[in-house]
């Protein structure tokens, strides 16, 4: 079962993908959280895409259509996986649909997570990370140091430096110039399941998970 999780930013596709893998088994690969973990490290890749980042641009399609497909030859990927966050432009879904088409495997959902602009916004604007298990939350106001402190593992709560309105504003203008297209694409293949990306956390893992066994 290969899947992908396609929205814009701050529609919960990383909270849905982690929920929905755990209930169908799959290993969920996130490209914003290996380049993150890449420029942390400050390795070679952490250097090359770091200054793409800051910006809110997308990192260039060589880089990243490489760095996904080395992580789903990797033998934990065997029994599927779900895309969280690539691909992004017309260029990453080609060269991905190419790739599966040698090794004889097909996407075969795509969950196109829809929310309001105004929602996102918001939604960004408060979101705390766990710098340790990326785990996420949504925060109104400010955290004390003691505050800062993850409830599933204990790491440390930080706001993601690309998470300031200015760089959140160019995430959303790239997101709808360049990755938007997908939904088309996507439809036209018969692959999209458009699901509403607003209201609770666990009523929208609810419909996402009937969606897909709908068309199972
Ligand atoms: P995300 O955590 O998904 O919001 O991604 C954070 C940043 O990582 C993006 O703003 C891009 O700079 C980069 N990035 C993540 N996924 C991709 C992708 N599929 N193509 C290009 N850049 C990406």
């Amino acid at each position: 079962m290969y899947i992908i999780f396609l929205g814009a930013p701050g529609a919960g596709k990383g909270t849905q993908a982690s929920g929905v893998a755990e209930e169908f088994g799959l290993v969920s690969i996130a490209t914003g959280d290996l380049f993150r973990q890449a420029v942390e490290r400050g390795d070679d890749l952490g250097e090359k895409v770091k200054e793409y980042m800051e910006k809110g641009a997308l990192v260039p399609n060589e880089i990243t259509v490489q760095m996904v497909l080395n992580k789903l030859s990797a033998p934990e990927c065997r029994n599927g996986v779900i895309l969280d966050g690539f691909p992004r432009n017309l260029g990453q879904a080609e060269a991905l649909d190419e790739a599966f088409k040698k090794q004889q495997k097909n996407i075969d959902s795509v969950v196109y997570i829809k929310v309001e602009e105004t929602e996102l916004i918001r939604r960004l604007g408060g979101r705390w990370v766990c710098r340790s298990c990326q785990s996420p939350y949504s925060i109104e106001g400010t955290l004390t140091e003691e505050q800062k402190k993850c409830s599933k593992c204990g790491g440390e709560l930080y706001q993601r430096p690309d998470d300031n309105l200015e760089t959140i504003k160019n995430r959303l203008k790239v997101y709808f110039t360049e990755t938007s297209p997908l939904i088309e694409y996507y439809r036209d293949s018969g692959r999209l399941i458009e699901v509403d990306g607003e209201g609770e956390v666990g009523e929208i893992t609810k419909r996402i998970i009937e969606a897909l066994r709908r068309k199972a």
